[in-house]
């Protein structure tokens, strides 16, 4: 194991004296939209630090948690090649130790969407984000538009509790093919995998639409449903939002965002696009 990884709150704390360094916070199973991050991190602080902790507190599928793919050294590697200064890789213990029991609850834009489908996970994430902000006590933390609801429910986190440095939200990477990485693309068959390429399809038909003058929602989402409603592709929610609230809109406005989340064979997948009218 590289000697950059430091696995307790206090070597950590060690590690960093008064550096306020960037901080890209992940659950490893590292693909290149967390390479982006770390690397954008890398080139704007001198001191990057990256944490890779499974958070128990946001899974609300005991399956998807026991499932999801583990391999702290390839990670470490990969973090610090890609400009990474620190890992930081501590347990569960570490991070929820005996009698722990507090729980962060953000307001509505949690309770929507991946609220709705995932009830407790925002605030599994919510308090883990706390916890590691005011650990890591960074100049600024890194997050993937790729998960834009939760990017929205950090920066009001950020904002409401007065959380260390600034929030910096990052475009999100896509495979040649368009599909947004994600370390739950590695659990799909050939057969599920191409059946995802439905969803930038359905991204790319919405913003055509929305390009040639549709500003009716339901129309947009109708279009993106047709896409994505085929054989081996449940649909959990296709929505346009205003991304401040979360909240769906009728017309489309210049900021509105088209979010989607589908389960191809048992696994969960989302995505997300600003649509500008
Ligand atoms: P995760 O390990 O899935 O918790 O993700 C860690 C961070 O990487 C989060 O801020 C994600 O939004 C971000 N991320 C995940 N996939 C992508 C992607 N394809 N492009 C950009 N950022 C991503």
């Amino acid at each position: 194991m590289t000697t950059n990884v430091v696995t307790t709150r206090d070597s950590l704390r060690a590690a960093l004296g008064t550096t306020r360094p960037g901080f890209v916070p992940t659950m490893g199973a590292l693909h290149q939209g967390h390479l982006s991050l770390i690397a954008h991190s890398a080139a704007e602080n001198p001191f990057t630090v990256v944490s890779i902790f499974v958070n128990p507190t946001q899974f609300t599928n005991p399956d998807d948690l026991q499932r999801y793919p583990r391999d702290l050294d390839q990670d470490a590697e990969m973090a610090i090649a890609a400009g990474a200064d620190l890992i930081f890789a501590p347990d569960v213990a570490e991070i929820y130790p005996p009698g722990f029991a507090t729980r962060v609850a953000v307001g509505p834009i949690a309770d929507l969407w991946e609220g709705t489908s995932r009830p407790g996970h925002f605030g599994g994430v919510a308090t883990v984000v706390t916890i590691l902000l005011n650990l890591v006590q960074p100049a600024h933390s890194y997050f993937g538009e790729k998960d834009f609801q939760q990017l929205q429910v950090i920066r009001r986190l950020h904002r409401d509790l007065a959380l260390p440095g600034l929030i910096v939200g990052y475009p999100t990477v896509r495979e040649a093919g368009g599909l947004a990485y994600s370390s739950r693309n590695a659990r799909l068959s050939p057969e599920d995998l191409a059946r995802a390429s439905a969803i930038p399809r359905a991204i790319a038909d919405v913003l055509t639409s929305a390009r040639a003058g549709e500003t009716d929602t339901s129309s947009l989402i109708a279009i993106a449903r047709d896409t994505l409603e085929q054989p081996g592709i449940n649909v959990d929610y296709v929505t346009i939002v205003d991304p401040s609230t979360l909240e769906p809109i009728q017309a489309l406005t210049p900021d509105a965002r088209l979010l989607i989340a589908v389960d191809i064979g048992g696994t969960r997948l989302i995505d997300n696009a600003a649509i500008a009218s």
